[in-house]
C-alpha cells in the first residue's frame, strides 16, 4: 500500500466525515477512459430476457467497451419490445430453436446466458459450438461435472468462457483485496459471509429443483462461497455444513432453505457462512486479521456497497456493477486482460466443487475434504 493512500486513510479515520477515494478506484476511472478509445466494442447477444437480463441490458446503455446487439428469447413479444428499446436489428434476433445459426452472424461476438440455472450448461455448449464467446450467469451449472463440461466445450471451440461474477470486479471489494494483499490486516484469521433474502412466489423456477439445481445456496449462498475465497486469498481444504428447513412444502426435496457452512484454509484461517431464502437484511461480509478488519454491508447487492476497514470508510462513488462488468469482460475477451480475481470457467468450477461438497457435508453430517 502506498504512503499516500495510508495518509488519506489516516485522515479518514480521524475525521470520520471525510471519506477517502481509493487509489484503485481512480485507476478504474482512468482505465475506462483510455480503453474506450482502443478497438471495437464486444458485441453481445443476451439470452433470456427476464428480470436480470433486463438489468444487464439497461446497464449496458452506458458501457464504453461492450454493446448489446442481439437477443435470444422464447417470447416473441419481448423480442419486439427489446428491438425497439435497444435498436436491435431483426437479423440479430433468435429463439431457442434457431440460435445455432448465430455461427453465420459475423456481427455478434458473445452470448450472455441469463436463463434459469439448468439451462446454462446446454446453452453454453451450443453457443461454443457456434463459435461465439460464452458469458454464463451464476451458478455456472448445476454441479462441478457440468461446469467442467462447459469449460471443455469452450476450450475445444477456442472461445472464452466467463461467469457473471460482478462482485469480482467491484471497486470497493477490490480495494479490500488490495489491502489484504498489502498486509494491512496482518495475518488473516477469519471471514464471515451472510447471504440471504426472503423468497416469494412458491411457483417460481428458483424453487424448482430441476431448473434451479438446489435452493438458496445455488442462488445467493454462492456469493459467500466465492467471497470467502477472494477475501481470504486461499482455497478451502475442508467444508462442514448444517441444513435447517422451516417450510418443507415451499422448500421441497432438493431445494435448500437455510445452510450454515464452514471452511478451513491452509494457513489456519477459517470461514463461517450462512445462506438462506428465509431472512431479509442478510448481506454482510466481515474479514478479520491480526492487525485489522474489513466489513461490508451491503456486501453483494446491486449497491451502493458500503465498506469500511479499521482505518475508516472506503467511500468511492457508486458504479453500476453490470456496466463495469460488461466493459471489463470486453477487455478480457477482446484484449486478453487478466482481472485481479479470475471470472473464468475454471473459477466457476471451483465454486461448484465447493457447493457440491457443502451439499454432501450437509447431507452426511461429515466433514468433506477438498482439493481445488
Ligand atoms: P427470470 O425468471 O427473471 O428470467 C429468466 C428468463 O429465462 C425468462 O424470462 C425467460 O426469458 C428465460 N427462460 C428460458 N427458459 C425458461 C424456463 N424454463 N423458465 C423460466 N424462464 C426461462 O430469472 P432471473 O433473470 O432472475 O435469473 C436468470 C439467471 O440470472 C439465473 O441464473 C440467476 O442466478 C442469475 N442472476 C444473477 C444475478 C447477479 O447479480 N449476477 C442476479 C439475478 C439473477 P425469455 O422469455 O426471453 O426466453
Amino acid at each position: 500500500m502506498n504512503s499516500r493512500r495510508r495518509f488519506l486513510q489516516k485522515i479518514t479515520a480521524s475525521a470520520f466525515a471525510i471519506p477517502f477515494v481509493p487509489a484503485y478506484a481512480k485507476n478504474i476511472a482512468r482505465q475506462t477512459n483510455t480503453l474506450a478509445q482502443e478497438g471495437p466494442p464486444l458485441r453481445v447477444a443476451i439470452m433470456g430476457l427476464g428480470s436480470y437480463g433486463t438489468r444487464v441490458a439497461e446497464a449496458m446503455r452506458t458501457c464504453t467497451r461492450a454493446k448489446l446487439v442481439g437477443v435470444i428469447s422464447g417470447t416473441p413479444a419481448k423480442i419486439k419490445d427489446w428491438q425497439g428499446k435497444y435498436s436491435i436489428p431483426e437479423k440479430n434476433c433468435y429463439n431457442y430453436e434457431n440460435f445455432d445459426k448465430i455461427k453465420d452472424n459475423p456481427d455478434i461476438d458473445a452470448v450472455y446466458i441469463i436463463t434459469p440455472n439448468a439451462l446454462h450448461r446446454p446453452m453454453a455448449i451450443r453457443v461454443a459450438k457456434a463459435g461465439k464467446h460464452v458469458i454464463s450467469e451464476k451458478p455456472m451449472a448445476l454441479n462441478a461435472a457440468e461446469g467442467q463440461e462447459m469449460v471443455d466445450a469452450c476450450k475445444k471451440a477456442k472461445v472464452k468462457l466467463l461467469i457473471g461474477y460482478r462482485m469480482h470486479l467491484e471497486p470497493k471489494t477490490l480495494e479490500i483485496i488490495h489491502m489484504r494483499k498489502a498486509g494491512d490486516f496482518g495475518k488473516v484469521m477469519f471471514f464471515q459471509g451472510l447471504c440471504g433474502f426472503r423468497i416469494g412466489d412458491p411457483t417460481q423456477w428458483r424453487l424448482n429443483p430441476k431448473l434451479a439445481g438446489g435452493g438458496a445456496m445455488m442462488d445467493i449462498g454462492i456469493y459467500a462461497v466465492n467471497g470467502a475465497r477472494y477475501m481470504i486469498g486461499e482455497e478451502p481444504t475442508y467444508v462442514t455444513a448444517q441444513e435447517t428447513k422451516t417450510d418443507p412444502e415451499k422448500f421441497k426435496e432438493g431445494v435448500d432453505e437455510t445452510i450454515l457452512f464452514q471452511f478451513g484454509f491452509p494457513s489456519g484461517a477459517v470461514a463461517s457462512c450462512l445462506s438462506t431464502y428465509s431472512m431479509n437484511n442478510l448481506d454482510r461480509f466481515f474479514l478479520n486479521g491480526e492487525k485489522g478488519y474489513a466489513e461490508m454491508q451491503p456486501s453483494t447487492g446491486y449497491g451502493p456497497i458500503k465498506a469500511r476497514t479499521n482505518r475508516g470508510e472506503i467511500d468511492y462513488p457508486h458504479v453500476t456493477h453490470q456496466t463495469v462488468q460488461m466493459d471489463e469482460m470486453a477487455d478480457i475477451i477482446l484484449r486478453g486482460k487478466q482481472p485481479e480475481v479470475p471470472i473464468d470457467g475454471e473459477e466457476g468450477v471451483k465454486d461448484m466443487k465447493i457447493i457440491d461438497a457443502i451439499y454432501l457435508a450437509a447431507k452426511t453430517g461429515k466433514r468433506v475434504d477438498l482439493k481445488l
